[in-house]
């Protein structure tokens, strides 16, 4: 019989609920707290943000409905997505392995980020809202967002760190398109980017401080709320959608894998596909977790502690790995990665010892010669941050022929990289 190379489920199969795993997991989740000094930032949450989200955040019910708009809009968004399995990567490999990735990059604006936009600029436009803003690193996040409140009929205002910003021209042209207004961050629109500007005028900003300016732009308009993209409770939640599918995928094949990998920078396509499997592995199931990071913010090795989410310190402390809000870190192509914490959930499980991390150089050529390898044999041209899980999921298939081992691996491609080739070209040097 021939082999089974796309695992597809119907429009028929698309989730219904979310997952969320706060009561699963194997201990409280320490709650987000004030600073001893300052204003609460917790009281100001309300005002700056999606109240649903908030309730989601803190919620102990186990299945989140997924409204029914939402559901259509996710299966115009083209979900289901399928699940490949990659027979020319392990040929070329010559593995035992058998390596499956989920297909995320099956997404209208290229990420897996618009399974919580659209989510966000529902609730937004139900409480009433006329406007979103918010922070991107990369631009995927501020793409999605764009994308999201464009369909919802909603305003949106994206601050995207400078030193993407420059060079991503034509992901800028997509934001405008979708109609959306674009600032690089640091930027003269707020206080906290006004502040560094006066430092240094072509400061290359970051994601901390893109927060802080989306959070300040929501303080002072009351029809505009700030939606932010990754590490909080809910975010990871909508995003389970990609692992319970997976999941329903390999029930579809009667497998299982037995390592789960995704690149983490804040933690939700991480969070989002592995979650529905960490609940198996809280229960006892031996599964191994790999998050695939870059040296230039390797925050799973950071410390385990109450940080900022931001660099301004606008945002209530979360108990999370960190490398520190202040902390300056190397730009890198694959700019999703770049940002200082994890999100509180998945630094629980990793504290608990349920997830395992490697860091990849920040030159990057280790990460895009394996993407270019995937590219050559499967096909598809993943986002620089997918190209760390690609790495992380090809160091494993070569440890399975090394000890002969016969190991199922499944991988989170959450990203296209169309947009991106020019990092790759500088890297690789074509
Ligand atoms: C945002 C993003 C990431 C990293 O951010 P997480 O919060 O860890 O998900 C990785 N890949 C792509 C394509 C992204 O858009």
């Amino acid at each position: 019989m021939r082999t089974k190379n796309q695992i597809n489920l119907s429009e028929d199969d698309i989730v219904t609920k979310w997952y969320n795993i706060l009561p699963d997991l194997p201990e409280p989740l320490p709650p987000p707290k004030d600073p001893d000094e300052g204003e609460s930032r917790l009281e100001m949450l309300p005002k700056l943000m999606i109240n649903e989200c908030l309730k989601q955040d803190a919620s102990d019910q186990r299945w989140i409905d997924i409204p029914e708009e939402v559901q259509e809009l996710y299966a115009k968004a083209g979900r289901p997505r399928p699940l490949f399995r990659a027979t020319k990567l392990e040929e070329k490999l010559n593995t035992p392995a058998k390596l499956y990735y989920k297909s995320e990059f099956y997404s209208p604006t290229g990420s897996h980020k618009v399974n919580t936009a659209l989510a966000q600029a529902y609730y937004a436009k139900k409480e009433g809202y006329e406007r979103l803003t918010t922070e991107t690193g990369a631009g995927q996040w501020g793409t999605a967002l764009a994308y999201a409140a464009s369909i919802a009929g909603l305003k949106c205002k994206v601050f995207w760190v400078r030193a993407v910003h420059d060079w991503k021209e034509d992901r800028r042209n997509l934001m405008h398109f979708y109609g959306a207004e674009v600032h690089a961050s640091p930027s003269s629109k707020t206080s906290a980017g006004r502040e560094l500007l006066k430092e240094d005028p072509k400061h290359p900003g970051s994601l901390g401080i893109a927060v802080s300016e989306g959070l300040e732009d929501a303080e002072n308009d009351e029809k505009a709320v700030y939606c932010l993209g990754s590490v909080l409770n809910h975010v990871l939640t909508h995003q389970t959608i990609i692992g319970l599918e997976t999941q329903k995928q390999f029930e579809k094949i009667d497998a299982y894998p037995d390592i789960v990998i995704s690149c983490l920078g804040g933690g939700s396509n991480f969070g989002g596909f592995t979650i529905p499997f960490l609940r198996d592995a809280i229960k006892g199931k031996d599964i191994k977790f790999i998050a695939a990071q870059s040296t230039a913010a390797p925050n799973l090795q950071g410390k385990y502690e109450y940080d900022f989410a931001d660099y301004a310190e606008h945002t209530p402390l979360l108990k999370m790995y960190t490398i520190g809000h202040k902390t300056r870190m190397d730009p890198i192509w694959g700019d999703g990665l770049r940002y200082h914490g994890c999100a509180p959930i998945l630094s629980l499980l990793r504290n608990k010892g349920y997830i395992d991390t490697i860091a990849y150089p920040s030159d990057e050529k280790y990460v895009f010669e394996r993407a270019r390898l995937f590219l050559q044999t499967e096909g598809f041209l993943p986002a620089p941050e997918s190209a760390y899980s690609i790495a992380c999921a090809i160091d494993e298939a070569v440890e399975c022929k090394r000890n002969n081992e016969e190991k199922i691996i499944a991988f989170n491609i959450s990203g296209h990289g169309f947009m991106d080739m020019e990092g790759y070209r500088k890297v690789l040097g074509m």
